[in-house]
Formats: structure tokens, C-alpha cells, sequence
């Protein structure tokens, strides 16, 4: 009787302690439970931040988008940047070049805005130096505002006039400012340091048949890196400034013509050797541009084909020893 009844008290006690444990585990579970959502909320939010962060950093806000980029490529700092602006069918170029503002080409009439607006954007107040490559409209058309709008230091142009309302704009605009004109020649050099000049490589004759070809190749030479510029030139040019042993390798180039059929030669391009081929046209213009052919004439050279029709504008910066891509 005695040991039953001390096996029941024993029995109590061990189902007692058992429902204790259950009871406190249960407990512990619950705060578990409690505790364990928060750091995982904190987590989520720090998570939904940083892609929050890395989506705009990299895409922009909208609207947006174009003062942030302009500051990371402003804060950006190399002594030589040089802008593709996207202007549709034509040419825009701005360069940067110690502390100097240049600009190549101003598109069409209706790309001056564009052009005005996105010089505006870098805080430039002063073109330095401004360059025509020939009296086309698609380089020419945008050219008398674009004088208007800013500080003019002074203008170059090949030896070639065409009496049309844009090249008459761009006359008075030069001469209401009283801006010195340079008539460009095969072996001018501009130069902005020791490491950094501009040679012009051509034209290198009074007369030629198309007014492609009165575009000067011109080449920025930045320490061991170069830039190409070609306005729109076509293959009697490239043969001349080849024939003329002229130095032509570059990391960038602005592919002739628009990648028009007239230009881009083999030899030229095997001269060239460019890591980067700038195209400013689109496939589906009403020129027909670029040419397909010469698209893949670039690519099986080994240069990267880059549109600006396609990828906006494009800005590269160099310090000399590298050319790095600033956007797109
Ligand atoms: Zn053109
Ligand atoms: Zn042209």
C-alpha cells in the first residue's frame, strides 16, 4: 500500500515536471516565434533597399536619369572625355580636353535644341574651339544656333561653301560674334599639352568632287590613346591619308559616312584598328544606314559596333592610358 502510494506521488511528480517542460517549451517556441520575425523584416527591407539603390544607380530615376548620369560622368575624373550626342541622322561630337570645351558637327536643324540642351546639362557656357566637317545639312543644319547659344572661342571648316539657308545661318552667327574662322588643312595641329593634340590628316587637296570629302580626318591624341573622327569621309579619302602614311590607329572611331557603303575600306579599317566603331545612324533610317555589310566588315576586324541609334548617347573618358566607356 505504502510503496503504491509512493510510486503514485512519484508519478505525480514526473507527469507534472513533463507537462512543466511541455508548458515551458511550448513558451520558449512562442518567444522563438516572436523574436524570429523581426530580424527577417529588418533583412527583407534592407534587401528591398539595396536593390531599390543598385535599380537606380543603374537605370535612373525617371525623369531623373539624365541629371544623375551627368554627374557620375562630370565627378568622373579624367582630362579627356568625348560625347557621341545622339541627334537622330547626323553628327554631334562635344570633347572635353583640359578643361576646354569642343564640339564637332551640329546635327540637323532640329537637333540644335538637343544639342544646346545636353552641352547645357555639363555646365558649358563656352565652346572653346568649334569644328564643321563639310556643309551638309545632317552636320550643318543645327550650326547657326548652336553658335547663338553659347561663347564661341573659335570655328574651323574645310575650304568649301554651299549656298543653302543653314550655311548662311551659321555665316551670320559668326560674323554678328565676330568669330575668327580656321580653314582646315592636311598637317594642322591643335595642341592642348605635350600628350594631347589634334592633327588634322586631311583634306590635303584644294579640289574634290563630293562634298563628303571635304571632312577632315581628324585625330585626338591623348598619350598612348587616340581617337578617330571622320565627318563624312569616303574610301578616296581614307587612300589619301593612307597613301600618305598619315597615323591612323585608334580605340575609337567615328565610322564614316554613317556606315555607309562610300567608306569604310578594309585597309582603312586594318589602319585604324579600332577597339570601338561608333555608328551615328539607325538600321531603319531613310538612307539605309548603316550598311549591313559594313557592319560585319567592323566585327570580323574585331571591333565592337556601337549605334547610337540603338544605345543613346555615348561617353567615353581616357587619362591616357585606358579609353573607358562612361555610359551605356
Ligand atoms: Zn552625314
Ligand atoms: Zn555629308
Amino acid at each position: 500500500m505504502r510503496s503504491n502510494q509512493v510510486f503514485r506521488i512519484q508519478a505525480m511528480i514526473l507527469w507534472h515536471n513533463l507537462e512543466e517542460n511541455w508548458m515551458l517549451r511550448e513558451e520558449r517556441i512562442l518567444v522563438m516565434k516572436k523574436r524570429s520575425y523581426l530580424p527577417m523584416i529588418l533583412f527583407f527591407f534592407l534587401l528591398v533597399s539595396l536593390l531599390g539603390i543598385y535599380f537606380f544607380l543603374n537605370h535612373g530615376i525617371v525623369g531623373l536619369e539624365k541629371s544623375s548620369e551627368v554627374t557620375r560622368i562630370q565627378q568622373t575624373n579624367l582630362p579627356v572625355k568625348v560625347h557621341f550626342i545622339h541627334v537622330g541622322q547626323g553628327d554631334a561630337i562635344f570633347l572635353e580636353v583640359l578643361g576646354e570645351n569642343i564640339l564637332i558637327d551640329a546635327g540637323e536643324q532640329e537637333a540644335a535644341d538637343t544639342i544646346i540642351t545636353y552641352l547645357q546639362s555639363y555646365d558649358v557656357e563656352k565652346l572653346h574651339r568649334v569644328f564643321l566637317t563639310h556643309p551638309h545639312e545632317d552636320h550643318m543644319g543645327g550650326m547657326g544656333d548652336v553658335l547663338a547659344a553659347f561663347e564661341i572661342g573659335a570655328f574651323y571648316r574645310p575650304d568649301k561653301e554651299l549656298v543653302t539657308k543653314s550655311f548662311q545661318r551659321m555665316t551670320d552667327a559668326l560674323t554678328k560674334k565676330n568669330i575668327p574662322t580656321t580653314l582646315l588643312r592636311g598637317g594642322q595641329r591643335i595642341e592642348f599639352s605635350k600628350e594631347v593634340y589634334l592633327d588634322i590628316l586631311s583634306p590635303n587637296k584644294e579640289v574634290y568632287l563630293n562634298v563628303n570629302n571635304y571632312s577632315p580626318i581628324m585625330r585626338l591624341v591623348v598619350g598612348q590613346k587616340a581617337f578617330l573622327f571622320t565627318g563624312d569621309a569616303e574610301a578616296v579619302i581614307e587612300e589619301e591619308v593612307l597613301s600618305l602614311h598619315k597615323e591612323l590607329q585608334a580605340d575609337v572611331l567615328q565610322v564614316p559616312h554613317h556606315g555607309s557603303k562610300t567608306s569604310s575600306t578594309e585597309a582603312f579599317i586594318q589602319a585604324v584598328s579600332p577597339r570601338y566603331a561608333l555608328i551615328s545612324s539607325g538600321l531603319q533610317n531613310m538612307h539605309n544606314l548603316p550598311s549591313p555589310e559594313i557592319l560585319l566588315r567592323y566585327e570580323a576586324m574585331g571591333s565592337s559596333v556601337l549605334l547610337l541609334e540603338e544605345l543613346g548617347n555615348i561617353v567615353f573618358g581616357t587619362n591616357g592610358k585606358e579609353v573607358i566607356p562612361l555610359s551605356n
